[in-house]
């Protein structure tokens, strides 16, 4: 399923939420927010889709190691000599040439999850840091594998029961965790649309659903 049907049923699954618990607008429309994230969650697997849109731009990072690298090679060219100068016009040499070669969609992925889970250590924000192990596994995972499971749906629960201690908006845990199963729900094979369902006791059965 696309990704833009599972933004729309992630975001009203965060809306059923917000009219079960009559909450105030303003609420209202974090957890349609909520939703519409937790909705696209699972596919976090799949490259260049979502993971796209999230991580920093892998322009911007090439441009950056290029600089780097650049600085690197000019102060090894002045300020050192021997094998420290060579070693390190050849690594600066490295860092503007490798990069483009070697970054993925995934390495973006797995760099994105390094550095939210970085700010969730500074900020002291345990949520943070567990949705950094989410995304820092999903960035290793082939597509609809434990993320489109129980297993994944349980510790996304996780995450989401953390979220909603730390910014107080009631409904947040239960918005997340209907949009992250309505994804789950969408993607099975019941639905004639699907060709591929969903292996919800993964890693243990391996049945398809
Ligand atoms: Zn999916």
């Amino acid at each position: 399923m696309k990704g833009s049907a599972h933004l729309t049923i992630g975001g009203a699954a965060g809306l059923a939420a917000a009219m079960y618990l009559h909450t105030d607008p303003l609420a209202t429309a974090s957890l349609v927010g909520i939703g519409a994230v937790s909705g696209l969650a699972p596919d976090l697997d799949v490259n260049g889709k979502l993971s796209n849109r999230i991580t920093i731009s892998k322009k911007w990072l090439i441009l950056f190691f290029a600089l780097a690298g650049g600085l690197l090679a000019i102060y090894s060219y002045w300020d050192l000599s021997g094998m420290m100068q060579l070693a390190g016009i050849l690594i600066g040499s490295g860092l503007i040439l490798l990069p483009r070669l070697f970054i993925k969609q995934r390495t973006m992925l797995f760099l994105t999850g390094a550095a939210i889970g970085y700010a969730g250590f500074y900020m002291d924000l345990y949520w943070m840091m567990l949705l950094s192990g989410f995304i820092i596994v999903s960035s290793f995972l082939s597509h609809r594998t434990l993320t489109h499971s129980v297993i994944g749906l349980v510790y996304f629960g996780y995450i989401a029961w953390h979220f909603e201690q730390s910014v107080q908006v009631e409904g947040s845990f239960i918005a997340a965790v209907l949009a992250y199963a309505s994804h789950l729900v969408a993607d099975m094979k019941a639905w004639s649309f699907n060709k591929k369902g969903v292996k919800w006791f993964q890693p243990f059965v391996h049945k398809e659903f």
